[in-house]
């Protein structure tokens, strides 16, 4: 029965002072979007990522909106994004009413191919959006340097990337504008949440207006251009605050669980991981393995059906943008890696509580599945 219990591919871990400070907003009745949690909770992530200005929003969908609109993203404007990706980066860019772009990616990295993104550049591409895929981060370098060279603006989507570093740096310290999700699976969670970090004060302010009804901060009800309210309440930042407190540990964790799969697993004929590198801090939001149906003996679909029957749970690649009906007219270029990783990549449990013997369990399952 015990070794037999199902794992699931993410739980949230709430251990730290989330009810404390929950309960704090209840009993002082701050429970919407004004309270000392959203301002706390905005500065400690500001300082931990190393940017010059951090808002919360409700959600990490909504950031990526703001902070397009922030930067003056407009009908006519196009902006390259990866073809691999959760739909709510390029949906972002559609509610602009700008004109997405879509790249191919690296088998090795999952994340877009800056060696064939500058072919994709016309007169209109305003923006270049690296998503830094299950917590790898992108090649800055790289991607700055055609930013610099064809004046482009950089929107990192740093969902599933909190924590992770590039040379040493964190990310969402490094484009014009970051976002991040608090989603209940990701690094850190909020239920739901967002935050966007600025490079530039203007910016910063231009998109605060905008995330409260456009309203004039110096004029109570007065509007100068149509704004939302993509708010954060009071007792969501204070769940966030909770898990950022504990960031070191949550950080630490998750790079042994991805250890150990690496360990067990990298060896095993048709199983692969993403590449590792120096300047590279991954930490692996979701442990993700490229499974090669030749070498393995198993497709990742016969092999999410198996884990399945013995009580794992699993997730398969997000499908390639390209192949969904909203998305069809931007397919411009060949978008072959894309197409491979989203049919052969399949995501492992990796939520924080994983015991050693539960990693086993998944592991031992894997190779004996190779075996057969
Ligand atoms: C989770 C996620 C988002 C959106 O976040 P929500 O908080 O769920 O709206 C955006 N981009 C990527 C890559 C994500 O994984």
């Amino acid at each position: 029965m015990q070794q037999n219990k199902f794992i699931p591919i993410y739980e949230p871990l709430l251990g730290g002072n989330e009810s404390k400070y929950l309960n704090e907003c209840i009993n002082t009745g701050w429970i919407s979007s004004k309270g000392r949690f959203v301002t706390e909770f905005e500065t400690s992530f500001n300082s931990f990522i190393g940017s010059s200005h951090a808002l919360s929003a409700s959600n990490g969908t909504v950031a990526l909106h703001l902070a397009l609109e922030a930067l003056g993203i407009k009908p006519g404007d196009e902006i390259i994004v990866p073809d691999l990706t959760f739909a709510a980066s390029i949906n972002a860019i559609l509610y602009c009413g700008a004109t997405p772009v879509l790249a191919d990616i690296e088998k090795e990295t999952f994340n877009m191919d800056f060696s064939k993104v500058e072919k994709l550049i016309t007169s209109k591409t305003k923006a270049i959006m690296p998503v830094h895929l299950y917590g790898l981060a992108c090649d800055m370098d790289e991607c700055l340097s055609i930013a610099k060279k064809h004046n482009l603006l950089v929107v990192e989507d740093a969902a599933e990337a909190f924590g992770s570093e590039f040379n040493g740096q964190k990310l969402g310290s490094f484009g014009d504008v970051a976002t991040f999700s608090f989603y209940g699976n990701k690094t850190i969670t909020t239920g739901e949440g967002g935050m966007i970090t600025f490079k530039n004060q203007e910016v910063y302010q231009k998109a605060k207006v905008l995330r409260d009804h456009g309203m004039d901060p110096q004029k109570t009800y007065w509007h100068n251009f149509i704004g939302y309210n993509y708010r954060m309440t009071n007792m969501q930042a204070a769940i966030g605050l909770a898990q950022i407190e504990r960031i070191d540990d949550i950080l630490k964790q998750k790079i042994k669980i991805a250890q150990h799969y690496r360990n067990r697993l990298e060896n095993v004929p048709g199983v692969s991981f993403v590449s590792e590198s120096e300047k590279k801090l991954n930490t692996y939001w979701l442990v993700t393995i490229l499974v090669d149906p030749d070498q393995f003996g198993l497709s990742r679909n016969d092999l999410q059906n198996k884990l399945k029957e013995n009580n794992i749970d699993s997730r398969p690649v997000f499908f390639s943008l390209h192949i969904m009906p909203p998305y069809k007219e931007y397919h411009k270029i060949d978008l072959t890696n894309s197409k491979y990783v989203s049919n052969n990549g399949i995501s492992l449990p990796s939520s924080l509580n994983l015991s050693t013997e539960d990693l086993d369990r998944i592991c031992d399952c894997i190779i004996s599945l190779h075996k057969n």
